[in-house]
């Protein structure tokens, strides 16, 4: 039996990303005893890096903006394949989580008249984006870690220790959901960086709030945790995940220096009137309306422009038009030579405001260019191209509940679960679905552990699973030992960082923004190799902070999700949102009630047992809840003809 450090608590969060704080705030809230586990330190979580800002139809700019107008932006921009409920819940709720925001502490930008104000961005019909200058995200985390203190010093008072029921374990990893006979949650396998020691946290209730899958492509905006943990832990643990071939390529990444490719370029350059041009000088995003958007934007430049000042005679300009549109469209003008001189297009802020109105509303972005590529973009334009910046793509979850299908106690928020932005997330639509999910799921993971405290009610840990757990995880300081009974010849230990690179390149180049079947087809077999040679990531050295011992670890989560979004993609046989294909260019409407699942073939085995080089996942078709009446309502019956499939429209 494995020795290792043990603690009790009512429900464990992992990620201390904007989903994870509001979850545990929630929790604590209701009296659970909270842990909070992340891999990097506390407070540098992703969500600090957003930018433009967080979506809510408080109608502070414009006060035609209702929670049905959210609605219906983000099913357009999903493509009518969101999990229609958690759209409803998340335009509903948005306004009132920025407003509690506030309540803590958050101090957002104000409208002239002193209300937060509000920006424009792309597949938003009116000014949505509450926001800080475009440092949007580290006023949330900053604001959420406030209250997190806040917390902690009440029960300071209450019991003498200020971690009596919040307690962050920063810079530790969870490599393993632990479950009990029954197939409930029992708590969490962890090992502490910066040590390398193992310690397990018990509880009914696990959160997952982990964020991305950006670090298996090349070209990402995504910083060193997107390594699609969650994703995996979840799928090990027997969760299915949902529609995991939408991943978005934001249009607007840097592309030189090469050091710096794929950082993003904030959508609020476009939202502030930024425009785009090929090699030629034209704007050529009036080329690429398709005609489901047709109506909604502007067909001359001169109607775009009017739009800034007077938004309600003018249409948009196409700029604007949702990520997937843009990303589509940079990409087809750089494959027919009207790129720019490394590879992107040219986008230009400098030419609609004065360079200190843009040093004050862009100010990251300002900094960003000046010092990384020596571009000041109050005189000139930037080249920017798509990066790999979103995973639509997660854990399957409950609408209301944020509960994990098929595995009592887990549940998922924020980045990591699927379903709420469809097929294409609109911009500022991640920091709203963080506050309220995060806040629903924390809710219920508490009320579920409530119900199992008490003797004998609590599930219990199997130390089988920690041992396997703890052998999984010491598996890359004998990478080059061959299995038992097999001959030592030939048995090679590989290096995390080369195969790290190959899947990148694999994913980048095979599974990336526009997909063909052969090359899909390839990237699965190379997938397979992976997966194969993964098991053999050796590392040298000791536990005692070892990078690549990390990596190694990692990887593992990174080749089962990749390998669930070129299923996915292969099996789609349209393009929507963020999965484009070539051979098959047009969106067919009979996929729109069509969910795929990734899951394990053999969900029930015992996952002691479990190793990832056997496990084998399956691709399941799930058909998707119709969408109810009154909601449907919202939407011309003209427009619901472009989505819905012949038999959603007779019902
Ligand atoms: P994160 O904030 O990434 O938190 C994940 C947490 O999980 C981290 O604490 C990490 O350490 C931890 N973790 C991961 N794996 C493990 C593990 N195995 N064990 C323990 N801990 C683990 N969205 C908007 O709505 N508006 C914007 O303006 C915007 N701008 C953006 C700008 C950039 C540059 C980028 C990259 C994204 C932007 N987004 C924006 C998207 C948005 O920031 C993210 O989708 C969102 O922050 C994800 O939050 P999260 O809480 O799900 O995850």
């Amino acid at each position: 039996m494995t020795q290792l450090d043990r603690q009790e608590w009512d429900v464990v969060v992992v990620g201390a990303g904007g989903a994870g704080l509001r979850a545990a705030i929630e929790a604590r809230e209701q009296g659970a005893r909270t842990a909070v586990i992340c891999k990097s330190l506390f407070g540098k979580a992703h969500t600090v890096m957003a930018e433009g800002g967080i979506a809510a139809s408080m109608g502070n700019v414009n006060s035609r903006d209702s929670w049905q107008v959210h609605f219906r932006d983000t099913l357009r921009g999903g493509k009518f394949l969101n999990q229609w409920r958690m759209a409803e819940l998340h335009a509903q709720e948005a306004p009132d989580r920025v407003w509690e925001l506030e309540t803590w502490g958050a101090l957002f930008d104000r409208t002239a008249d002193g209300r937060i104000s509000q920006r424009n961005f792309g597949g938003h019909e009116y000014p949505r984006l509450a926001h800080v200058g475009d440092r949007t995200g580290l006023e949330l985390i900053r604001t959420l870690q406030q209250k997190i203190v806040a917390l902690q010093q009440e029960d300071k008072k209450e019991f003498g220790d200020y971690e009596a029921r919040l307690k962050i374990f920063q810079e530790c990893t969870v490599t393993r959901v632990l479950k009990d006979d029954g197939g409930r949650v029992s708590g969490t396998f962890c090992y502490e960086r910066e040590s390398g020691r193992f310690f397990v946290l018990e509880a009914p209730s696990v959160v997952l709030a982990t964020g991305g899958i950006g670090k298996s492509f090349k070209v990402t905006s995504n910083s060193w945790e997107y390594t699609g943990d969650g994703h995996a832990l979840a799928l090990l643990a027997g969760a299915p995940l949902l529609n995991m071939e939408f991943v978005q390529f934001h249009p607007t990444g840097m592309v030189w220096p090469p050091s710096v490719k794929g950082i993003l370029v904030t959508e609020s350059v476009r939202g502030d009137g930024g425009v785009l041009r090929n090699s030629e000088g034209k704007r050529f995003m009036f080329e690429y309306i398709p005609d489901v958007f047709k109506e909604k934007y502007a067909e001359s430049e001169e109607e775009g422009d009017r739009w800034y000042d007077d938004p309600d005679n003018n249409r948009r300009p196409p700029e604007l038009l949702p990520r997937d549109e843009v990303a589509r469209a940079i990409n087809s003008e750089v494959k027919e030579g009207r790129g720019s001189p490394h590879g992107g297009v040219f986008l230009d802020v400098s030419t609609r405001m004065p360079a200190e109105r843009i040093r004050r509303r862009l100010p990251s972005m300002y900094h960003q260019f000046k010092e990384l590529a020596d571009v000041d973009i109050t005189a000139e334009a930037m080249e920017v191209g798509p990066t790999c910046h979103y995973v639509m793509g997660g854990i399957a979850v409950d609408s209301d509940t944020a509960a994990a299908i098929a595995v009592p106690g887990l549940y998922a928020a924020g980045e990591v679960a699927g379903g709420m932005h469809g097929s294409n997330r609109l911009g500022g639509n991640s920091l709203s679905d963080l506050l309220v999910f995060g806040r629903r799921a924390g809710l219920h993971a508490a009320t579920y552990a409530a119900a199992l405290t008490g003797d004998g009610l609590r599930p219990p840990v199997d130390e089988a699973q920690i041992d396997a757990a703890a052998a999984e995880a010491l598996r890359p300081f004998s990478a080059e030992e061959p299995e038992a009974g097999a001959s030592s010849e030939g048995v090679v230990a590989e290096n995390p960082y080369t195969l790290h690179q190959e899947l990148q390149q694999t994913m980048n180049d095979l599974v990336g923004i526009i997909r063909r079947e052969a090359e899909m087809r390839q990237a699965l077999e190379k997938l397979a190799e992976l997966r194969v040679r993964a098991r053999r990531a050796g590392v040298e050295g000791h536990r005692q902070f070892n990078p690549g011992w990390h990596l190694a670890l990692d990887l593992r989560n990174m080749l089962l999700v990749s390998e669930c979004v070129a299923r996915a993609a292969l099996e789609r046989t349209e393009s929507r949102g963020g999965h484009t294909r070539e051979d098959f260019p047009a969106m067919d409407r009979d996929w729109r009630p069509v969910n795929l699942l990734c899951q394990l073939a053999d969900p029930a085995g015992d996952l002691a047992v479990i190793d990832p080089v056997l496990a084998q996942i399956e691709l399941v078709r799930k058909t998707t809840v119709p969408i109810r009446p009154d909601l449907l309502a919202l939407f011309e019956k003209e427009e619901l003809v472009k989505y819905l499939a012949e038999e959603e429209l007779y019902e």
